[in-house]
């Protein structure tokens, strides 16, 4: 049985200032309606220079809410200008961070060994990967369903131990950001692909105790047709997350 994880992608909004508002407002949403965050696990992304009034803010309140960071440096420490080690991450109580998403793909050249290097750095340090994976529209038309983001999957947990925790989130490019939403059933049908190549790398107990989530569009309207699906554990959500009242909506995905 895997929680359900809905995942809140900041991407780059929110000063601090605003992140502890929008924090706030999210954990008030939740305690109002009773929400039970031992069922549905849900976490945030800000950006780096939110981190640790998140952090600070999320302890002090007690909110059962997870956070981690949209990104980290491949290296632990040292002469790399601008990029940040997941030592500081898990320093900062960071469960998770963000590997691999499209818009650092597509628009800062990482590669798939690139992101192999991220996902062990994120290992190394203590820190579950959020492993981004997913298609563009002609790479759809080219490979079919499945084919790229099993291949970034594989290429992502290649040679990692068994009983190492992961997510893996599957966001088609093409439903990133355009209000083009997957259907349910082609979410589960590349889902389950997913599931398989995990159960090939890391073994299949990994495989069946992974989360793997679907993100592109979704908001508190479309969620629940995704999660009814049996390899759909929850989503990765952009735009949606920067409104409390919608994302604490899409947590509730169950009401
Ligand atoms: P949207 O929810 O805005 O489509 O973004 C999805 C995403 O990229 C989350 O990482």
């Amino acid at each position: 049985t895997r929680r359900p994880f809905i995942a809140g992608n900041w991407k780059m909004n929110l000063d601090h200032l605003q992140g502890i508002a929008l924090v706030q407002k999210l954990a008030w949403t939740l305690k109002d309606a009773s929400f039970d965050p031992k069922a549905v696990e849900v976490a945030v992304f800000p950006p780096f220079t939110d981190l640790r009034s998140v952090q600070t803010l999320v302890d002090a309140e007690r909110f059962g809410l997870a956070f981690g960071a949209q990104d980290l440096s491949p290296h632990d420490a040292g002469a790399y200008t601008g990029d940040v080690s997941g030592a500081f991450l898990k320093a900062l109580s960071c469960t998770y961070v963000l590997i691999g998403h499209s818009e650092r793909r597509q628009g800062h050249g990482e590669t798939d060994e690139v992101v192999h290097a991220k996902v062990q750095a994120a290992v190394r340090h203590g820190l579950v990967p959020v492993i981004c994976v997913g298609e563009t529209e002609e790479e759809l038309e080219q490979h079919g369903t499945s084919a790229v983001p099993v291949a970034q999957t594989k290429a992502a947990l290649a040679g990692l131990p068994a009983g190492t925790p992961v997510v893996v989130a599957y966001e088609p490019v093409w439903a990133i950001g355009t209000g083009k939403v997957a259907t349910p059933e082609t979410a589960q049908e590349v889902c389950g692909a997913i599931r398989a190549a995990v159960a090939e790398t890391l073994g299949p107990d990994d495989a069946a105790a992974t989360r793997i989530l679907y993100g592109g569009s979704v908001k508190s309207g479309n969620i629940a047709g995704f999660l009814r699906k049996g390899d759909v554990d929850g989503a990765l959500v952009g735009g949606a997350s920067l409104d409390p009242t919608e994302f604490a909506a899409i947590a509730r995905f169950q009401d």
